[in-house]
């Protein structure tokens, strides 16, 4: 088959390597000087193992920091703090490992796709979107600081829920005194207390990026193939809607596209499948958009939302409990 990848992010660029054999080729819009798709960095150990593994990269060599422990400031939404054991979570270089993926590899950089004579092109452009028809879209803006702290203010991950349960802040080291300090909210209201938490604590400001997070799930962000073109990772929705977590889920669909790359519809049918546990986490979401979040009445959604994470506390790297998980939403 020969094959345009158009976009190469993690999705992108891990299909490249995972579709060898083929004739394969990505156009990234980035040049390689200026490449650094906007991420916070963090993901699984466990889970990022294995992908590595299928693609002939030890996955240890990219971590910076591993997690002991997850803090979620609770803020003026409930008391103080709810303190997560963490099995895994861990920030690593994203940038280096997918240049490394990209390495010897067909990839022209500075480049917006324009049409050419493929069998299939793979819509792997993120949040853009850009080659698949537009769908029912629901999108979180986000705006991130790399920051150096003289005296880093805490140790490990933290996040912060922002009053309205639209939003959070997140706090992920990277090594030293280097940190991913960013927001996110729908209705956009991050900026303020991101900037004032960064000013509270004493950082240094070294590169401010903003970008959107696509939040609507798979089932909801279709088509997933039109006129000879299919989508993976983000631009189909692949990120979960309440944890803004989209790098193995954006694996986990490139090797879905892997295994069906001659049968698209097989490829719609499994991707739905595995991403049906991200409904309900996007139904709470759509609840305290329209203002109509009711706990009991959103209850079930958020029971199914658990035991998906505790189904798989190692691939979220994380470990919860039912109250942990039901606590930030009791107030409302
Ligand atoms: C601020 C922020 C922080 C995040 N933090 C985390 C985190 O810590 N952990 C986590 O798991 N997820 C995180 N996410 C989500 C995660 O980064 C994405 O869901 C994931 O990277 C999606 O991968 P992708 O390959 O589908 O898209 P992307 O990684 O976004 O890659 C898309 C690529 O396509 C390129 N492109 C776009 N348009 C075109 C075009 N027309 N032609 C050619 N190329 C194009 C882009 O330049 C980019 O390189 C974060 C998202 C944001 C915005």
């Amino acid at each position: 088959m020969k094959v345009a990848i158009v976009g190469a992010g993690v999705s992108g660029s891990y299909l490249l390597s995972r579709l060898e054999g083929h004739d394969v080729k990505a156009f990234e819009l980035f040049s390689r000087e200026e490449y650094d798709p906007v991420c916070a960095w963090g993901t699984s150990r466990y889970a990022m193992k294995e992908f590595s593994k299928r693609v002939g990269l030890n996955f240890e060599d990219y971590i910076l920091h591993v997690g002991k422990e997850l803090v979620m400031d609770l803020g003026r939404i409930g008391k103080g703090e709810l303190r997560l054991k963490l099995s895994g979570l861990c920030t690593f270089d994203k940038r280096r490992y997918q240049l490394d993926l990209l390495k010897g590899r067909d990839v022209e950089f500075g480049k917006r796709f324009d049409k050419g004579d493929y069998d299939l092109v793979i819509d792997a452009t993120g949040v853009s979107r850009a080659m698949l028809p537009k769908a029912e879209d629901l999108l979180v803006p986000c705006y991130q600081y790399l920051v150096k702290f003289r005296e880093p203010p805490f140790d490990d991950f933290r996040l912060t829920i922002l009053e309205t349960m639209t939003g959070y802040l997140w706090y992920f080291p990277l090594g030293g005194n280097l940190f991913h300090v960013g927001g996110g909210d729908v209705f956009g209201r991050h900026k303020a207390p991101l900037d004032e938490f960064v000013k509270k604590h004493g950082g240094e400001v070294l590169k401010a990026s903003g970008k959107a997070v696509r939040i609507t799930p798979p089932e909801l962000a279709q088509p997933f193939y039109s006129n000879g073109v299919v989508g993976v990772g983000e631009a189909i929705g692949t990120v979960h809607p309440i944890f803004g977590e989209g790098i193995i889920p954006s694996l986990q669909s490139s090797e879905l596209l892997a295994e069906h790359l001659f049968d698209l519809e097989g490829y719609r049918k499994a991707v739905i499948k595995k991403f049906a546990p991200f409904k309900s986490p996007f139904k709470v979401v759509k609840a305290f958009v329209e203002g109509r979040f009711s706990f009991s009445k959103m209850l079930k959604d958020l029971v199914r939302m658990f035991v998906d994470v505790k189904l798989n506390e190692k691939r979220y790297g994380v470990r919860v409990g039912l109250e942990d998980m039901l606590l930030p939403f009791k107030r409302f």
